[in-house]
């Protein structure tokens, strides 16, 4: 392990966090009403009663021991089990619970799935704009991160891209649809595509390359809208899953890696998700909330809100002149800088109370992420600073 870089990123913040902590500061300058903190991605919307009901009455029936003990290191089976139960009932999929993996969330999910399919050395695509931690997390298994951008303005895959950057070193392709930051879901054209290309690289190069699906936002989509399944159309997928945004549960930690048995090698793979979450620690998912999952494996936070929140957003924006990426999902809205300096733009935003965050961590120059994961009435209420920020800048 490099130690110098763990000592980095330990002591530089990243720039969400930075401008989240400044917002703080703000908020107890001037009051919190008066600061429009559109800077981090925590769900606005609560988990759902019945998901708080349920916790309380397991919590005070059954048995602590039970409750809070070890579970096995793959997870609780009667929750795997539930899980492969839903999926297939949703997608025609045959799962078992052999074929998942607890984890403490999709940023576990990831480093463990990194961990077991990439090499020293070897290379992971990464379709810009990005999760910025992905750049963390591919380094810290030993591989190396290579950028992809996206089509503007659909934010599809760029496949003459793609196919440029393929090569003998390439272990594994980072998809995220609905995307953090920009909101666009990867349609089932874009998909069944991408699934050709990498099996014909596949072929090509002799070698295994993993389509490794971070799903946080699967559930949140919007209207006719529907996230392919990729299992599906690709063989050798990966699938990184958590409950983090969709049951509005991220500081409880519970997710999963699923291993696709369409691949004919998948105990392979799982015996690799297995060591390398032995190996970084993990131990077992949090027991409580895996012991939850049968109960609330069909509940999803109330999404319509973050809907009624884009649609407000997006078009208020649109109509100031703002050029945006249609979000059909996740709770992001990218937004083009109206000058080359995307960094430049947020401060000027600043200035007026937003805080929007520049693409450039994103691996993506020239955009701002704003969340809406915030009450309405703070979108509503920033409305004017953005009418001023539109006005600075003549649009
Ligand atoms: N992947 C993406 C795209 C995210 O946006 C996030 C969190 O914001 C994560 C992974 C990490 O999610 P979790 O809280 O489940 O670890």
């Amino acid at each position: 392990m490099n130690t110098g870089r763990m000592r980095e990123l330990g002591e530089k913040r990243s720039v969400i966090r930075e401008l989240f902590e400044y917002g703080n500061k703000r908020k107890a300058e001037i009051g919190p009403e008066n600061v429009f903190d559109f800077s981090i991605g925590n769900p606005s919307v609560p988990a759902p009663k019945e998901f708080s009901d349920e916790l309380c009455r397991m919590l005070s029936e059954e048995s602590p021991l039970a409750l809070h003990s070890y579970t096995s290191a793959p997870g609780d089976l009667s929750a795997r089990k539930s899980i492969a139960d839903d999926l297939n009932e949703r997608f025609g999929t045959s799962f078992g619970p052999e074929n998942l993996y607890m984890t403490c969330g999709a940023a576990a999910s990831l480093t463990i799935s990194l961990s077991a399919v990439v090499g020293d050395g070897e290379e992971v695509i990464l379709f810009a704009p990005f999760f910025p931690e992905y750049t963390v997390f591919v380094e810290t298994a030993g591989g190396k991160p290579v950028t992809v951008p996206c089509r503007w303005p659909d934010f599809q895959i760029d496949f003459e891209k793609l196919s440029e950057v393929l090569n003998e070193k390439t272990a594994a392709v980072i998809i995220n649809s609905p995307n953090n930051p920009s909101g666009a879901v990867f349609s089932e054209d874009s998909i069944k595509k991408l699934s050709s290309i990498l099996s014909e690289a596949e072929e090509k190069f002799g070698r295994k390359i993993y389509l490794i699906s971070d799903e946080p936002y699967r559930e949140l989509v919007y209207g006719e809208i529907k996230v392919p399944f990729v299992t599906k159309y690709y063989n050798d997928t990966i699938i990184c899953y958590s409950w983090s945004k969709s049951l509005s549960l991220p500081g409880e930690r519970i997710g999963y890696i699923l291993v696709s048995p369409e691949n004919p090698d998948w105990k392979e793979v799982y015996s690799g998700i297995c060591g390398a979450g032995r190996a970084l620690g993990f131990v077992c998912a949090p027991s409580l909330f895996q012991h939850m999952i049968p109960k609330c494996i069909k509940m999803t936070s109330d999404i319509s809100v973050y809907k009624k929140n884009r649609d407000l957003l997006y078009g208020a924006l649109s109509d100031l002149g703002f050029e945006a990426v249609h979000p059909d999902g996740a709770f992001y809205l990218f937004v083009k800088s109206p000058e080359p300096d995307a960094k430049a733009f947020s401060e000027k935003a600043k200035k007026h109370e937003l805080l929007i965050v520049p693409s450039d961590d994103f691996g993506m120059e020239g955009f701002v992420r704003i969340s809406y994961c915030v009450s309405t009435e703070q979108i509503e209420r920033s409305l004017p600073a953005f009418k001023k920020l539109a006005e600075e800048y003549s649009l």
